[in-house]
């Protein structure tokens, strides 16, 4: 069986048909070769993942589950279901599995919608120290449904406060506790969190979106044991297709299929459901388990470098593989070190720090990852490389200073080519 390609130079059929989308689709296949992917929440996914992410399951409408569907000619798609779903139970360790969601925002809906009611109060990370928009912004449904109370990390060592964790949970009662960030480098102390939940009679509730392809690794400890629930993007570390998923104790099986079909979702994306069971089967390799101790590796290293360039990393380092870096040594703020950078092929992200005096828009901070990197082959070496020529570029607002750092970053990924043949 063949599988039509999609990327490298392979797509004379797509130019045929469609010469802007093609040239769009070299253009960010190079894009993505030459410059420095630092963003924390991206990764390259195998030739495995994108085949099956470009295949005609595409093509098939699936609403229900394995056996229980809405539509004949489900037979196949079925068997992929199944597989990813058995591969998501053993990878994890996990009593259920569903692999429906379009996305972790759809994962967060389903859960919020499987556990509570709008109204009912859920406790979840500060925004400003690193929590996700699904955790209670005002502008997502989780803020306006729902009355969400933040903590956050205290001020002396940036790790969350579970004092003011506790003193909140027993102060407001809420129906469900969510732990899981979006910008936080350190690990978070599961065993305490289900004794807060267990003190208050609230349902435990980890969004592993950014660190779950750790776990995954064994490079990291598991939520799984705790939590009642679970729920995590696929595209992350974890490299595989764009999508979510929920994990959870069989006791709640029934309340969250009911919550992502018919709840909050039609149809399932087949394609990208088998392109989740390619990922998990990956994830269960030695490789991978040595890909996720080395992006840890890269990340400590980086963050250690960037220090030794004179700027901040919070909370002292970190222990996964993200890093929020305080760049106020350098005078510089966070959106302009990230347009500096951009200039200079060094792809990253602004970050607020926690506390930080600067507007959301603004920042003081910038956070880095190492997972695509990891995933090119880098090491400590290109680490220590790629934080010079982020202090370099953020020491500059001389745009041929930075295109020549932009020469040096292409001769670095040059040495570490993706996607080729
Ligand atoms: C990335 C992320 C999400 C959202 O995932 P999408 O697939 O972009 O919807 C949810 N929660 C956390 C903690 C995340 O980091």
């Amino acid at each position: 069986m063949s599988v039509t390609p999609f990327y490298g130079p392979d797509f004379d059929f797509l130019t045929e048909q469609d010469p802007d989308i093609a040239e769009i689709l070299l253009s960010e296949l190079h894009r993505q070769q030459s410059d420095l992917q630092l963003i924390a929440s991206e990764n390259f996914t195998s030739t495995a993942v994108l085949a099956a992410m470009g295949s005609t399951l595409s093509n098939k409408y699936a609403e229900g589950y394995p056996g229980k569907r809405y539509y004949g000619g489900c037979e196949e798609v079925d068997k992929a279901e199944i597989l990813a779903i058995e591969r998501a139970k053993s990878l994890f360790g996990a009593e259920h599995a569903n692999v429906q969601p379009h996305s972790g925002a759809s994962a967060n809906i389903a859960v919020y919608a499987a556990f509570t009611k709008p109204g009912d109060t859920v406790l979840a990370m500060s925004l400003p120290h690193g929590g996700h928009l699904t955790h209670g912004s005002k502008v997502n449904f989780s803020g306006k449904w729902f009355n969400v109370v933040s903590y956050g990390v205290r001020a002396d060592n940036e790790l969350i406060d579970y004092d003011e964790l506790r003193d909140l949970a027993i102060k407001n009662k809420p129906k469900m506790i969510c732990s899981g960030a979006t910008a936080y480098p350190s690990l978070i102390d599961f065993e305490k969190v289900r004794e807060i939940c267990d003190e208050v009679g609230a349902i435990m509730w980890v969004d592993a979106a950014h660190f779950i392809g750790l776990v995954a690794g064994k490079a990291i400890p598991s939520p799984v044991p705790f939590a009642d629930v679970v729920s995590f993007t696929t595209h992350k570390v974890l490299r595989g297709p764009r999508g979510g998923m929920i994990l959870s104790k069989s006791d709640h099986a029934a309340a969250i299929d009911k919550a992502v079909f018919p709840g909050m979702q039609g149809g399932p994306i087949m394609s990208a459901i088998a392109g989740k069971a390619v990922a998990l089967k990956e994830c269960a390799q030695p490789a991978y388990q040595r890909y996720a101790e080395s992006v840890i590796v890269n990340c400590q290293e980086l963050a250690a470098a960037l220090e030794k360039e004179g700027m901040r990393a919070v909370s002292g380092g970190t222990q996964t593989h993200l890093a929020l870096i305080d760049i106020r040594s350098t005078n510089v703020n966070g959106k302009v070190a990230d347009q500096r950078c951009g200039l200079a092929g060094i792809v990253l992200n602004k970050n607020a720090i926690p506390f930080d005096p600067e507007s959301p828009a603004v920042t003081s901070g910038i956070r880095v990852g190492s997972a695509a990197t990891t995933t090119q082959g880098m090491g400590k070496a290109e680490m220590r490389e790629i934080a010079s020529f982020i202090a370099r570029a953020i020491a500059t607002e001389d745009e041929a200073v930075l295109a020549n750092i932009r020469q040096e970053v292409h001769a670095l990924t040059a040495r570490f080519p993706i996607y080729t043949k």
